[in-house]
């Protein structure tokens, strides 16, 4: 039996996520004995983005190359990634959580009558039964689910599997599918392009500020360290009420959750309403003059000492080791 993989991509790059959920998807065939791993992925996409999906494990890449299915059109999508399931003769589908792949999720559960386990983070347990590992209450938890459906859909949490780099070039295969216009009634006319040139929920590297920077006036030093680090910039929940930041930049419970590989949190105290937007990180640095803030006990790395006074040396730092 095949596993197939759901592919997200923005403006024409496949998402990191993604490409652990293909490097899941090939973990488990092995386990389960092999069988092939088909990549599908949908809309218009950038030369070359698709072979990514090979060297993360998969050993063909379908492209619906309708250029409809760019936009992330829940119901769209969801016809086609069932049609392409049924084609390949799948008998679970693998994706990455996110907004996008929840929506998907939720109704490919419906139409494939399968079981769905979201925020998964580790392989099945399949010595008696098919049960499933997943992170609950924002990454504090982890619950073990059943699966007893023959169809099986699992979204992967991100950071949560190692990408796999070295797998073999995967064949592209154009296909075209034949999907309703009933599934194309939601019409995305506007995307809301966030500031910067890294999409905060898809960044490698998050550069955050709070309210230990005193004001708006002072973001360029969060900035130049986002700069020279190639982050996206984010800030804490007063920050962006206040209106020091946008909306879209605040990172916690409340607004959007990241888990880059490093996470540099200046001036930010760490309550727990932020930490649960970045406890998916795999690494946190904290820059806090308070040594008792609680953020360092969440902290890989941490330094007690003003902003003002660390950012601009750590950014010289890094420029000169460039
Ligand atoms: P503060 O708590 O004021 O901390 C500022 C920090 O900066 C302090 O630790 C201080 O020591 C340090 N500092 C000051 N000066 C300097 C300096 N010169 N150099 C270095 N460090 C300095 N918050 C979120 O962020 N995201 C959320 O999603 C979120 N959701 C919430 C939901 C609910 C229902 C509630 C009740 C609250 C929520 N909050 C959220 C708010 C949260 O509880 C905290 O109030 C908020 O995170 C604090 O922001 P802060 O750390 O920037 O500010």
């Amino acid at each position: 039996m095949s596993i197939l993989v759901y592919i997200e991509h923005a403006e024409g790059a496949v998402k990191k996520s993604s490409l652990e959920a293909v490097s899941y998807g090939k973990a488990l065939s092995d386990k389960l004995g092999g069988g092939d791993v088909v990549a599908v992925a949908l809309g218009t996409i950038a030369e070359g983005e698709l072979s990514k999906a090979g060297t993360a494990g998969a050993s063909k890449v379908l492209h619906v190359n309708d250029d409809k299915l760019t936009a992330g059109i829940i119901q769209a999508h969801a016809e086609a990634v069932a049609q392409v399931y049924m084609k390949v003769g799948a008998n679970t589908l693998v994706l990455a959580k996110s907004s996008l792949g929840d929506a998907v999720a939720a109704r490919l559960a419906v139409k494939l009558n399968a079981g769905l386990v979201s925020n998964v983070v580790d392989l099945p347990d399949t010595s008696s039964g098919y049960q499933v590992k997943r992170s609950i209450y924002t990454g504090k938890a982890f619950a073990e689910t059943t699966v007893s459906t023959e169809h099986k859909i699992l979204a992967v949490k991100k950071n949560a599997v190692d990408l796999k780099t070295d797998g073999a070039e995967a064949a592209v295969e154009t296909i075209d599918l034949s999907i309703s216009d009933a599934s194309f009634a939601t019409n995305i006319t506007l995307t809301d392009k966030a500031t910067g040139d890294i999409l905060l929920p898809e960044a490698d590297i998050v550069v955050s500020g709070g309210r230990g920077l005193k004001g708006p006036e002072n973001w360029g030093m969060i900035e130049g360290l986002a700069k020279e680090l190639g982050a996206a910039t984010g800030c804490s929940k007063p920050v962006s009420d206040i209106g020091w930041r946008p909306h879209h930049e605040h990172v916690g419970q409340t607004g959007v959750k990241v888990a880059p590989t490093l996470y540099v949190a200046v001036g930010i105290s760490g309550a727990i309403q932020h930490l649960a937007g970045v406890n998916s990180s795999k690494y946190i640095v904290v820059i806090n003059k308070d040594p008792e803030a609680p953020f360092f006990k969440a902290a890989d790395y941490g330094i007690v000492g003003d902003a003002f006074e660390v950012l601009p040396k750590l950014t010289e730092a890094i420029k000169a080791i460039k």
